[in-house]
Order: structure tokens, then sequence, then C-alpha cells
């Protein structure tokens, strides 16, 4: 049951909401807008068609206290199953504007983000070919700061244009004001601003940008660390790797009916990675040193698959390890949350118990925790 008060205050509002152009309503569950195609019912599902819609909608809600989740793919996000006391923010609106002269390429939230990637390519420009294959929208890589085969948005990113949900302002921001991190920027988990567009500089050179990822680089035949290649090459051979780990939506397979990487990589203590060493007696296990500090970053596909999970684990059924990859979780077409949430207690269990490590999940979670 929805909370009765909130079913009340929408029901206020609901002349104002009425009034917003360029914006839909429906009764459409969070199973239909996740790449999980799980979560329940929010109060409402509000389509935004247009940046003025979904700032005028936002202020809205925020005024009356109403909780909102924005929802772009929704590749990254796991909601709880039955009733959810959220509105539900959907950003519909797509343009994309390329300059190919100075390499600035401007996105609206709604974008796919595989789309930017393509027409950046089809522009001449290069700089976002590794991020290829993505799922999502545009206005949501920086929220984790996406990154993938040794690239991350944060190179290329310059500005975001946010609606400030404390204050109401919409404006441009620098993207240093977004402290982004590993899979980490001050917008993940916080409800501090909605990104209605973003903006690019790459390369006009036609050349990816510097090839950092053995495997991807040893693919493309490069030789020497930092090798550049044309960006069209690049981005196919990433999509032809990212579709053999099932990470490339495809609605027939249920491998990607996922969040993706379903946990980040650990950075633990140099004894920690020490002990995982002895434990495993892999002495070429994949262990990256932090700089400047006594950490290594481990790969947390590794851990789970050496803590007796491997790929395609079956749980208790419904929800089973990926059985290309075993860091992604995923549904197999009856799965619950709840089915998926006690497959990720087991998995981070697992892990805990033999290394003393604890993964920690990269998406996401609404109205229900790990
Ligand atoms: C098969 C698969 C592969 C993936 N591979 C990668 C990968 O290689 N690298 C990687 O980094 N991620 C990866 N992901 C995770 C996911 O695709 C990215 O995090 C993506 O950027 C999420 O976009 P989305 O539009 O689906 O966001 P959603 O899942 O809709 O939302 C995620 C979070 O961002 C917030 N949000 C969304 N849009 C906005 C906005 N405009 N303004 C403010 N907040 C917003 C939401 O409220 C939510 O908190 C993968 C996921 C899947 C399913």
């Amino acid at each position: 049951m929805h909370d009765l008060l909130l079913t009340q205050k929408i029901a206020e509002i609901r002349p104002e909401i009425d009034k917003i152009a360029e914006l839909e309503l429906a009764d459409v569950p969070l199973s239909q807008l996740t790449t999980l195609r799980l979560g329940g019912q929010p109060l409402l599902t509000a389509r935004c068609m247009s940046q003025a819609a979904a700032i005028k909608l936002v202020t809205l809600l925020d005024a009356h206290s109403v909780p909102l989740l924005v929802v772009g793919g929704g590749s990254n996000l796991v909601v709880a199953d039955g009733d959810l006391d959220i509105v539900a923010v959907v950003l519909d609106f797509d343009a994309i504007s390329i300059n190919p002269g100075t390499g600035l390429l401007r996105a609206e939230a709604g974008a796919e983000w595989d789309d930017v990637v393509a027409l950046s390519l089809d522009a001449g420009l290069g700089g976002i070919e590794c991020l290829s294959g993505i799922p999502g929208s545009a206005g949501a890589v920086p929220v984790q700061n996406v990154g993938a085969y040794g690239a991350e948005i944060s190179s290329v990113l310059t500005q975001v244009r946010i609606l400030d949900r404390a204050t109401g302002d919409v404006s441009w921001q620098p993207a240093t004001s977004l402290e982004l991190a590993y899979r980490y920027s001050n917008l993940k988990f916080t409800a501090r601003a909605v990104v209605l567009a973003i903006e690019l500089q790459l390369t006009l050179d036609g050349l990816s940008a510097p090839l950092r990822f053995g495997e991807l680089a040893r693919r493309l035949g490069a030789t020497e660390p930092g090798e550049r290649r044309p960006a069209g090459e690049v981005r196919e051979k990433v999509l032809e790797l990212r579709r053999g780990k099932g990470m490339v939506l495809d609605p027939e397979d249920h491998d990607t009916w996922s969040a993706g990487s379903f946990f980040t990589n650990p950075t633990v203590d140099n004894r920690v990675a020490d002990y995982v060493r002895r434990v495993t007696g892999e002495d070429n296990m994949p262990c990256y040193p932090v700089a400047g500090t006594d950490q290594s970053k481990l790969s947390a596909a590794w851990l789970i698959e050496r803590a007796g999970f491997p790929k395609g684990y079956p749980g208790k059924g419904r929800a089973t390890l990926s059985t290309k990859h075993t860091l992604a979780l995923t549904n197999r077409g009856e799965a619950t949350t709840d089915d998926l949430v006690a497959l990720a207690r087991d998995v981070v269990a697992g892990v805990d118990d033999k290394f003393g490590v604890q993964l920690v999940p990269e998406p996401v979670w609404v109205g229900v925790e790990l």
C-alpha cells in the first residue's frame, strides 16, 4: 500500500502537474523502466519531454516534499518490489549537438548514451569510443563517472547543466564541481541536482584516447602503452568484447538483464592483498597498486569467482550470476528484487568469509538495502 498522506498530496497537486506542458503521466512499474526488469509500483510515473517540463515538475514535487526518483535508462538501479512511495521522473529529452570544428558536443539528459558515442564518431571525433555500449542516458554518465576499458567520462566532461534542487537554480556548472572519482560523483546517492544536459570536449584527429586497458590494446595489436588507434576501430572492438561478457543490452539474452557490474573493484590495504594472494596461491592475481598509498585495487569479479561463485552460479534459481561474467547479477525472467538481493548477500558474505574483503555495490538502491 502506498503512504496515504503522499497519495493525498499527489491528488492535491495533480491539477498543477496537469498544467505542465510536454509531460506525460503513466501508471508504469519500475520493472518496465529498469534493465534488471525489477522494481515495484511508484505513486506516479511522469515522462518529461523537455528540460522545462523536468524543471517544473521536479521543483513542484520538491516544494511539496514528494520523494522522487530520476530515471534514465534504469541500468544502474536496484529497486524494491511492491508499492514505492516515490514519483518516477523519466527524462525523455534527447537533443544532441556536435561542433566538428571545435570538438564540443552537447547532449540532453535523455539522449541514449551509446547514440552520443556513435554520433561523435560519425562526426570524426575521438575520446569516448572506449565507453561504447554502456547502456543508459547521457544525463546519468556524470552520476557515477561512468568508465570502461581504461576510460572515464571525467577525462572529457567539461560542464553539466543542472537543476540545483536546493535552490531551484538552473545553470551550467564545471565538471570539477561534481568531485568525479572512481564510479562516484557528488550526485550519486543524493537528491542534490538533476542533470539536464552534458558537454564534452572531444578530440579532432579521429583517433581514440590513449589505450590503457591491456586486453583491449592487445586485441587491437597495440604494442606501446598509451597508443592511439582510429576511434571507430576501437569502438567496434569494445562492442565485441562487451558482447562476449553480456555487457551490451540484448532483450533476448538474460545475461544482460542486469545492472552491469554489481560491485565496484575494492581498494584494500596491501597486507590484505597479500593475504588474498596467499589464500588463493595465485601469484598473478589481478592487483593494481594505488599510487602514493599502501593500498591496491583488486578485481571484484576475480574475488567472487575465487570465493566459490562461478559464472552462472544459480543462487536460489531465479536470480543468478551471469553465465558470461561473475560481476553481473541477473534476472532470469521471473526474479523478484528479493531474489536478487538474497544472491547479492550470498556473494558479499562468501567473499568476506574467504578473504575478509567487503564488496560494495555499484548501482543505486531504492527502497531496499543490502
Ligand atoms: C549491461 C550493462 C553494462 C554496464 N556497463 C557499464 C560500464 O561499463 N561502466 C559503467 O560505468 N557503468 C556501466 N553500467 C551501469 C549503467 O549503465 C551506467 O551507470 C549508466 O550511466 C546508468 O545510466 P541510466 O540512464 O540507466 O541511469 P539510471 O539507472 O536510470 O539511474 C542511475 C542513477 O542516476 C540517477 N540519474 C539518472 N539520470 C539522472 C539525471 N539526468 N540527473 C540526475 N540523476 C540522474 C538516478 O536517479 C539513479 O540514482 C552497465 C549497466 C548494464 C545494465
